[in-house]
């Protein structure tokens, strides 16, 4: 199979991530949970996750909270800062595992940026919006559907001039484009671990520079006396037994990035998407590539989206049509009715990848 679909998730797994999940299942018991060999095993595979994302995206340990998903990072981030009636800008381009949980706990949402691919616009209907004034900010880095990269560095220094909360959607950039904890000086940034991070699925991280709301009470091995959450990080986020395999293939997938370079990544899936692009459009496709591009495209044909991702399905070419969980990215695009085809490069992008797709579209 030729696998095109790494905006749903990275696969198949690196072997050294399998192997990591797998070990960790026979060697590692619950982290925190007690003194005995298998528990420290745990702890300390769960502190190198830790310790891999603190060096990739340039933060402390202690700031990594473990996650089952992106999602369920965001949704952390959104209960912590925003209640019923807070003002959040959002871009043109959010999934809904922004939208939803803003909708979801009362937010009025205001969008900033519709055109694809127009830094501009976007940057000066968010400027307009934080003028007027918002109690938050929440941008994905990268459009799932259409591969555009937001300014993302410049929002979150205006946020920050501003006094306003910066929240980083980092679901399709972590792990091919820098995210700089440090430097951007965002509330909370949350990531899948799945995707270009290389980990297994269910596997998540919530970057906090704020101490957050838990989503969840329960145990977490220390206080074990108080009625409440601890005040410390990553416990007062984490309540329950983590996912100890998932943490250890996780660390696996964050060393392989880390020794491949996200910008060796990044050069790579970006070549193939253009490359691609160029190609689609010469076979006659609509496609939806533009300045500030990541690794993933969209296009369009004459046939319907879902038969031409169902008939290169049957050729072996794994793609996604539809919706994408992004309604907002289509209205934006004027692609609503009809959807797209989406194309996802990963960390292995390659010619041969690229060929094989536009054969099977029948160049
Ligand atoms: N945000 C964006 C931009 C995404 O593309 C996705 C998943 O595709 C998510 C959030 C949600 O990620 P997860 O499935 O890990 O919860």
């Amino acid at each position: 199979m030729i696998y095109l679909d790494n905006g749903a998730t990275s696969f198949p797994k690196p072997p050294q991530v399998v192997r990591a999940a797998e070990e960790a299942m026979v060697r590692a018991a619950n982290p925190g949970r007690g003194g005995y060999k298998a528990a420290m095993a745990a702890a300390e595979i769960v502190f190198d996750c830790r310790e891999q994302a603190a060096a990739l995206f340039s933060c402390k340990p202690e700031q990594v909270v473990l996650t089952a998903n992106c999602t369920h990072g965001l949704n952390i981030a959104i209960g912590s800062l925003f209640g019923d009636g807070s003002r959040v800008l959002i871009s043109g381009f959010e999934h809904n595992a922004v939208t939803r949980p803003l909708y979801a706990r009362g937010c009025k949402v205001k969008i900033a940026g519709r055109r694809l691919f127009c830094w501009e616009e976007l940057l000066d209907s968010f400027r307009r919006e934080l003028r007027q004034g918002v109690d938050g900010a929440v941008f994905t880095h990268v459009s799932n559907v259409f591969g555009y990269i937001l300014p993302v560095n410049e929002m979150a220094a205006e946020c920050r001039a501003a006094g306003v909360p910066f929240v980083l959607d980092a679901a399709q950039s972590a792990g091919s484009l820098p995210v700089d904890f440090g430097a951007l000086g965002a509330e909370f940034i949350a990531m899948p671990g799945h995707k270009g991070l290389l980990g297994p699925q269910g596997t998540g991280l919530l970057l906090c520079g704020d101490p957050g709301k838990p989503l969840l009470f329960g145990g977490t091995g220390t206080l074990s006396r108080e009625k409440t959450m601890p005040e410390d990080l990553p416990e007062r986020l984490e309540a329950g037994t983590v996912n100890v395999p998932g943490a250890a293939g996780l660390a696996a997938g964050i060393r392989l990035v880390r020794g491949m370079t996200p910008e060796k990544i990044f050069a790579r899936g970006h070549g193939q998407t253009m490359a691609c692009g160029r190609a689609l459009e010469e076979m006659g496709y609509r496609v939806f590539t533009g300045p500030h591009q990541a690794m993933t495209l969209s296009f369009q044909g004459k046939a319907d989206c879902e038969e031409i991702a169902e008939a290169l399905g049957s050729r072996g070419i794994a793609v996604r049509a539809g919706l994408h969980c992004a309604p907002l990215a289509h209205e934006s695009a004027g692609t609503l009715e009809k959807g797209t085809v989406r194309i996802s490069f990963g960390h292995d992008a390659s010619p041969a990848q690229t060929n094989a797709l536009l054969r099977a579209l029948g160049a």
